[in-house]
């Protein structure tokens, strides 16, 4: 069983032309909602990886919020753990241009209320063999997630995107570290390898785009994996499926090589495919890409 903390959001997107200059106008072309936020995306990862999976999480009292709340749903994702708070829900305003270049503005809204978890959210963290969170909503809620994790025996995987500095304490909590290169840069403060970062966490996964994915622990286990050889189309959310992979086969007790190849793959499979959440891979699709 996958328990992911983290953030859900509406993504308004629209195509234009070309992107708007500070002050300008431009008009644009089709309008789309889709379903987003790392920590929603990551949950239907897992969900259709073919795992348990529960996500704590909130979402506004507007009309942005029951697509939300359905496309957890439809994928699997026991959401009784997703709260309703008063105010708007998290939304992502997206302009992109013919070239695929993007303009993006979120706003946190219910996101930001996550600021604890409830006597239900750490029992939920407790009784999971895996707790997944990323950093779109209050360190506070990722610390005591993670703090409840390491209490409980739940491995706690962190995917620390969006890039930021995390205090030692956060991370002392913290089993398993998932990072692309830009946000290990920032948590070491300088480029760095998986093995780097082995003083803040025991296990590093670092992504690595179409290269794949390395791995070092504290037990001196290292490993490169090749991402499997594909067309990419649109590499949209193929962090998320790659880190919603892992947490399945980490919850599984797969072995680690085996574990990140699933993961790559996944990655891999989403890459082929236009779109953010609704790229992501079955558990089918990921092993038929294996
Ligand atoms: P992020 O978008 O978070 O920086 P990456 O770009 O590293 O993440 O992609 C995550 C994973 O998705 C990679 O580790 C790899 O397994 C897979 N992936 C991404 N882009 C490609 C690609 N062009 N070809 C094959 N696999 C890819």
């Amino acid at each position: 069983r996958v328990v992911v903390v983290g953030s859900a959001n509406l993504d308004l997107v629209v195509t234009a032309p070309a992107l708007p200059r500070p002050g300008e106008t431009v008009l644009g072309g089709e309008f789309t909602t889709v379903p987003g936020g790392k920590g929603a995306n990551q949950a239907v990862a897992a969900a259709r990886a073919g795992g348990e999976v529960a996500f704590v999480g909130a979402v506004g009292g507007d009309d942005f919020a029951r697509p939300q709340r359905d496309n957890l749903a439809a994928a699997g994702v026991d959401v009784t753990r997703l709260r309703t708070v008063p105010g708007p829900s998290g939304v992502a305003l997206i302009a992109v241009d013919r070239h695929a270049e993007n303009l993006i503005v979120v706003a946190p809204g219910a996101n930001a209320a996550l600021t604890g978890l409830s006597a239900e959210d750490r029992a939920a963290v407790a009784g999971a063999d895996v707790l997944l969170c990323q950093l779109e909503i209050p360190l506070e809620a990722v610390a005591e997630a993670a703090a409840t994790a390491r209490a409980a025996g739940t491995v706690a995987v962190l995917n620390a995107a969006p890039a930021r500095r995390l205090p030692a304490e956060l991370l002392s909590t913290v089993d398993l570290l998932v990072v692309n290169e830009g946000e290990a840069e920032v948590l070491a403060g300088h480029p760095a390898q998986p093995a780097d970062l082995l003083d803040l966490v025991p296990r590093v996964v670092m992504t690595l785009g179409a290269r794949g994915a390395a791995y070092a622990d504290r037990d001196g286990l290292r490993l490169d994996v090749a991402a499997p050889a594909v067309e990419a189309v649109d590499t949209t959310a193929a962090g998320d499926a790659f880190t919603g992979a892992l947490a399945v086969a980490w919850a599984e007790g797969r072995p680690v090589g085996e574990a990140l190849r699933w993961a790559c793959a996944a990655g891999a499979v989403c890459a082929t495919r236009p779109g953010a959440s609704s790229s992501l891979p079955t558990r089918a699709e990921i092993e038929a890409a294996l």
